[in-house]
């Protein structure tokens, strides 16, 4: 299928590695131009190097904090006019609600929810005026379905879910589109932490984790990002201009709910 992008201009952040890279990828492999983004300029730059070898795009590497306005200052002057944007940093530690303090819940709403909306912010005028624009952020199926340790990124999610669900008609008629697509549990370095800290926590192997997870899923097995990167090029395609205001999920069938 032509996605009809060919040629846009995407900034993709938190995008060396793991979904975001996925989402990169399959942007790349429809012909957009591309923004990337992560903190650590090594990999990120290999990561540009290999994508734009790959896929013949245009793509320029942004190492810096998005959840920061310097960040976003210098990922904007990247591409200040953007077709398409999606949004993703880090989530938030695992833990208990009882240890958290002021600070640590401050950390959690900067990245998770405030600067996505500070993303959208910036780019969202300029999208309508141009009558052209696709946002997707990445959440969480945390979102639908909290995950008790997960409360930092069940409530700042929540937070950008809630805003998202206020302002993603306000576009649409303008081929605008915000969208937030919601992993399950997918096969990225962070999923791998994840597990690290339940093999130490009850003292098995980080293969009977994985073991552990995956045959407690539908599907047998974690997702593939890869998987992650198709649905989301698909949301920004020039296809999905009558999808809006939607919480994607994409779990494998874990959700066990009608709705
Ligand atoms: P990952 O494999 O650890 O990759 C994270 C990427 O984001 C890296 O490129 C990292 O590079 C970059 N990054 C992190 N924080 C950043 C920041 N503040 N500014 C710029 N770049 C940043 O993670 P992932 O599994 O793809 O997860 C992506 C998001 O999906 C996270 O919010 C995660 O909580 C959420 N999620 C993931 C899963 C899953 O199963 N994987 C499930 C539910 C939700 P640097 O470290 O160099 O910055």
């Amino acid at each position: 299928m032509d996605l009809g992008i060919k040629g846009r201009k995407a900034i993709v952040c938190a995008s060396s590695k793991g979904l975001g890279r996925a989402c990169a990828e399959h942007l790349a492999a429809a012909g957009v131009d591309l923004v990337l983004n992560a903190r650590t300029k090594g990999p990120l730059e290999d990561c540009a190097t290999e994508i734009r070898e790959r896929y013949g795009v245009k793509v320029t590497a942004v190492a810096a904090d998005v959840t920061t306005p310097e960040g976003q200052d210098d990922i904007f002057a990247a591409c200040p006019g953007p077709d398409i944007l999606v949004n993703n940093a880090a989530g938030p530690p695992a833990g208990d609600f009882r240890d958290w303090s002021r600070e640590d819940w401050h950390m959690a709403l900067d990245g998770n929810m405030l600067a996505p909306i500070e993303m959208i912010r910036r780019c969202f005028d300029g999208m309508i005026s141009r009558k052209f624009g696709r946002i997707v952020n990445i959440t969480s199926a945390a979102v639908k379905s909290p995950f008790r340790p997960l409360g930092l990124s069940n409530g700042a999610r929540a937070g950008l879910t809630g805003f998202v669900a206020g302002i993603a008609r306000d576009g649409v008629a303008n081929n605008v589109t915000i969208n937030n697509i919601l992993p399950g549990l997918f096969a990225t370095d962070r999923m791998t932490s994840l597990l690290d800290m339940i093999s130490t926590r009850d003292g098995i192997s980080e293969q009977e984790a994985i073991d552990m997870f995956a045959h407690s899923f539908p599907a047998g097995r974690l997702g593939d990002p890869d998987e992650f990167g198709v649905l989301c090029a698909f949301v920004c395609s020039a296809r999905a201009g009558y999808i809006t205001g939607q919480n994607l999920l994409i779990d494998g069938g874990d959700y066990p709910g009608t709705f």
